[in-house]
């Protein structure tokens, strides 16, 4: 396993974990201290065993000081003000070779870390004093006879989890090099045996093969404790690194995703301001050349050759057409200009559609086509931008009327759901071929089946309907057969009380 890049330093899960994890010494500490009372209250009165409380609760009472203490220097460790800048340490400064001996690999490789040092130092200082006072306790608790050294395994664990494997080995062979200490030094008259008196075996620790059993026994066990603690610690610690990595790395894409949207949104409003101003530049000059075309037309000066009448008649054609996409590129814009939306005023749907209604029965009936209407007989208001909605909507109906040959059907439909407004707008028409689905909502697309059918249409027309959709919030989808019509469902949020 490899540690973790410098910069990632104070943010890795790791020296998150080292440093809140001290925390545990305290808490563990506590409950040990309060243990141990509660053991020398009851345990001479409930448990088969008998000892001098004097030696074992002045051991107590000076492990409480102690954690009193400890518990002042983690509060003054964990103090987020007490902190300093990580780049206020020179950054190739590396750990003390006590730090990169005790650290986890994860962390060795990281910039050095002024807390990270205080943090370790004081996890190894609470290792070494609560051991010694783990083999204290046991010592004057019946030492070897005592089968609670079991809890030296707590330490290695803790070790394991927090420290480099070579510290957990060195923990647990000095846990067990205490208690040789203690059953060899009371074997051999050294220092006094405090017995338990329990019930099992009386005179234990003077028997050479019951202590080295024992202290057999608890030394395999640390060692396979501190393996397994260690080996797990890694894992975790290599684990949370890659999770931690991949998290950042997502992180990043997705602020590249961002601005790479906001880029393309920008060049988009550039280009619908654009637009709007050719369009804009456009609308005057091509007004007066119409007018001028019309009194051309109406008063035509004598001797006018055919050829001639014919051109004028052309242009007269060409500068309606031209009129025409101006007028559309302008309604483009409006709606992909997102102020358009913040004008919207209350409005009443029938009242669009009768508008567009006025205008499009005329031109269905010329084309030869019938249109069935489903309208409700009142509708509510909504909130949208009414020349938006007109544009959808002439839109779709003109896209039905001109594609849909004579004889054919056209249904319209408006409906109130759930506080959006449904419009469905069919037709018998020619249809929309498969591979032209997927682009007919593109500005100045037109399907080839479209132009052959008609030279009429600039490609704008759905353009707008989509925009419009989206100005309000809602969705628009199509389904086509062709040679069999084609439905354009929009669902636009009502926002009654917006
Ligand atoms: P156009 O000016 O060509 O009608 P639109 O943007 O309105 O431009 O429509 C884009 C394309 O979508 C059309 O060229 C046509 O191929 C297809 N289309 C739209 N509405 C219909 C319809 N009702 N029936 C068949 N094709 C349609």
């Amino acid at each position: 396993m490899t540690g973790g890049p410098p910069e990632l330093q104070g943010l890795l899960p790791a020296t998150a974990e080292l440093k809140e994890r001290i925390g545990w010494f305290i808490r563990l500490r506590w409950v040990a201290v309060a243990g141990v009372v509660v053991f020398v209250a009851l345990g001479s009165r409930f448990l088969p065993v008998d000892f001098h409380p004097t030696p074992v609760l002045s051991t107590v009472a000076l492990l409480a000081a102690y954690n009193g203490l400890a518990f002042l220097y983690y509060r003054r460790l964990s103090d987020p003000s007490r902190h300093s800048s990580p780049h206020a340490e020179s950054t190739d400064q590396r750990f003390p070779p006590l730090a990169q001996w005790l650290l986890p690999r994860a962390l060795r490789g990281m910039a050095y870390d002024p807390e990270v040092v205080r943090a370790v130092y004081f996890v190894n200082v609470q290792m070494v004093v609560d051991l010694t006072f783990l083999a204290a306790l046991l010592h004057f608790t019946g030492g070897i006879e005592n089968p609670l050294r079991m809890f030296f395994l707590f330490h290695v664990i803790i070790a394991g989890i927090l420290l480099s494997r070579r510290a957990t080995y060195s923990y647990a062979t000095v846990a067990l090099g205490l208690m040789a200490a203690v059953a060899l030094g009371e074997m051999l008259g050294w220092i006094s045996h405090y017995s338990l008196n329990a019930h099992w075996r009386a005179g234990g620790y003077l028997d050479p093969h019951l202590a080295l059993t024992q202290l057999f026994l608890l030394g395999t066990t640390l060692y396979i404790t501190a393996y397994m603690g260690s080996s797990i610690g890694a894992r975790l610690r290599h684990k949370e690194l890659d999770v931690f990595l991949l998290g950042r790395a997502l992180e990043e894409k997705a602020q590249h995703l961002e601005s790479a949207i906001q880029q393309v949104q920008a060049a988009e409003r550039a280009k619908s301001q654009y637009m709007r101003k050719v369009a804009h530049e456009l609308r005057g000059p091509l007004g007066t050349v119409q007018t001028a075309l019309a009194v051309v037309l109406k008063d035509l000066p004598e001797g006018l050759s055919r050829t001639s009448l014919d051109l004028i008649r052309r242009a007269e054609r060409r500068a309606g057409e031209l009129a025409e996409m101006t007028r559309e590129l302008l309604a483009l814009s409006r709606a992909r200009d997102g102020k358009a939306l913040s004008e919207a005023t209350l409005l009443q749907p029938l009242v669009v559609v009768d508008r567009v209604l006025e205008e499009a029965r005329p031109r269905t009936m010329e084309a030869g086509l019938s249109l069935s209407l489903d309208l409700p007989p009142s509708m509510s208001q909504m909130r949208g931008d009414a020349e938006g909605l007109t544009d959808l909507l002439s839109n779709l109906l003109g896209n039905a009327i001109r594609y849909t040959p004579r004889g054919g059907k056209i249904g319209f439909t408006m409906r109130e759901e759930d506080g959006k407004l449904l419009v469905e707008v069919a037709d018998t028409g020619i249809g929309i071929e498969e591979k032209a689905l997927g682009r007919i909502f593109d500005e100045f697309y037109r399907s080839e089946a479209a132009r052959a059918n008609t030279a009429d249409g600039s490609g704008l027309g759905l353009a707008i309907v989509k925009a419009v959709v989206e100005q309000h919030g809602g969705t628009i989808d199509v389904e086509s057969e062709v040679g069999r019509g084609t439905r354009f469902r929009v669902s636009i949020p009502m926002a009654r009380n917006g």
